[in-house]
């Protein structure tokens, strides 16, 4: 394979797309070792089909707000790959949203989910619709809206949604009831992240979560670490870093920062029940600020404008946001101050030059598609329940994603392990992705 060729010919191809031209090249960069050795995969160009997404449905949404105006926004839903399963994937309501951003999420897509050991293909969807400020009918008629256009592309055996960035149970609730109105068919399997009373699984807002500790937990066993006693810093306060505050605490370590769009919150004393809790009501008030923490808790949490939660003296860096939210500057800084393990919990939450830096300096480092991968699992846990018109507990639920977690990281471990005992794990997590899609698209032939 000619990573490079590869390289220059997308970037004519598709100049501006950064995120999506990031994605690849740290895959091809992964895998050109392993592809090498296999003549059959470059016979059958596996590469240059795998980069390029199977469809892309593109749909204009309109809705009315409250004041009456009408307003348009553009939705999306990228099917990227179905070699070894139907599309899978979230769907992601934020203002930046592109189609290179999409293009680059459902891309990881598909080689995180084929790293769950479940039958999943790769998607992301979504739209540049603004949830920030916005009220709950709003919310409503734009989830409404959307679906009017999405629900020609999606079925259980076709094309599975969840939520992402932006859309979580309550906006899953409002796209459900609205696909059931146009299908006509009380269809649980088109969706995951329902609700539990309408086949949902209780785990699925945690998991995400939940799925991240169970693979730092296993990382750090492996160093011969423990994460009790720990200080953990973690960005963002939606469901994901929700449930890995959840998590953090229940295993003994102290959650000492939490971030926003607007700054960090330090919590000294490690973050309370109620300040987690506290997490969900913050995020479904739509105002998009971590300072409302510190005004509810003033004995317990300090705001700092315009800083990140890197900027606190943390072992372990947990970036739970956004892509790219973690700068070579920062992880310059989280060493100066002491820490030794970033587990990228967002998508390509690191930078391609933090990741290098955390790598060249000793620190261990998992990415996103290893470490966030419990979260589409236990959605495929939700297929599965649905398919079979079955309910499990979300003990049962937990123990199935723990063993996900183990299996993923002992993948990661097998395919990425180097000469000196360590883990590339994003060499790991890559190859391992890799070697089972493109073993799928070969068997299935020239399509
Ligand atoms: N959006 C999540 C992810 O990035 C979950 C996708 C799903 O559950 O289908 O993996």
């Amino acid at each position: 394979m000619k990573t490079q060729e590869i390289m220059a010919r997308l970037q004519v191809k598709y100049p501006g797309e950064s995120e999506y031209l990031q994605a690849v090249q740290e895959v091809l960069e992964s895998v050109e070792e392993v592809y090498n050795r296999h003549p059959e995969f470059e016979k059958a160009k596996i590469v240059e089909r795998m980069v390029e997404p199977d469809r892309i449905f593109t749909f204009r949404v309109t809705w009315v707000d409250d004041k009456g105006e009408v307003q348009t926004n553009t939705g999306y839903r990228i099917q990227f790959n179905s070699a070894i399963g139907p599309y899978k994937g979230g769907i992601r309501f934020h203002k930046a949203v592109t189609p290179s951003m999409l293009k680059f999420l459902g891309f990881e897509q598909t080689f995180k989910n084929a790293l769950t050991t479940l039958p999943m293909g790769g998607a992301k969807g979504g739209s540049d619709f603004d949830p920030v400020g916005k009220s709950n009918d709003e919310i409503m008629r734009f989830c409404q809206a959307f679906m009017y256009e999405l629900w020609q592309c999606i079925g259980p055996d076709q094309d599975i949604p969840a939520g992402d960035v932006g859309v979580g149970g309550r906006e899953i609730g409002y796209m459900y009831g609205m696909y059931k109105k146009l299908a006509r068919q009380y269809n649980t399997g088109v969706l995951t992240g329902k609700g539990a009373t309408w086949g949902g699984s209780i785990l699925r807002p945690k998991a995400t979560g939940f799925g991240a500790l169970y693979f730092t937990q296993n990382l750090l066993h492996r160093a011969g670490k423990d994460i009790a006693g720990c200080k953990v810093a973690i960005s963002g306060f939606g469901n994901v870093a929700w449930g890995a505050c959840t998590k953090a605490k229940e295993l003994g370590a102290k959650v000492v920062a939490i971030s926003g769009p607007d700054g960090v919150c330090r919590i000294p004393g490690g973050i309370t029940s109620e300040m987690i809790d506290y997490m969900l009501v913050m995020r479904a008030s739509n105002r998009n600020k971590v300072e409302d923490m510190a005004v509810k808790f003033p004995e317990l949490a300090e705001f700092e404008a315009g800083k990140k939660a890197w900027s606190v003296p943390v072992d372990i860096a947990l970036p739970c946001a956004f892509q790219n939210e973690l700068s070579e500057d920062d992880a310059r800084e989280l060493k100066a101050n002491g820490c030794w393990c970033c587990c990228e919990v967002s998508n390509m939450g690191c930078q391609p030059g933090a990741i290098k830096f955390f790598q060249s300096n000793g620190i261990l480092f998992a990415p996103g598609k290893a470490v966030n991968a419990g979260g589409v699992a236990t959605s495929g846990l939700e297929m599965t329940q649905n398919a079979s018109h079955i309910s499990w507990s979300g003990k049962e639920v937990d123990e199935k994603l723990h063993f996900i977690m183990d299996s993923i990281h002992a993948a990661c471990v097998k395919y990425g392990e180097q000469p000196d005992g360590s883990v590339d794990y994003v060499k790991g997590a890559n190859i391992a992705g890799f070697m089972k899609v493109a073993t799928a698209m070969l068997e299935q032939g020239i399509i």
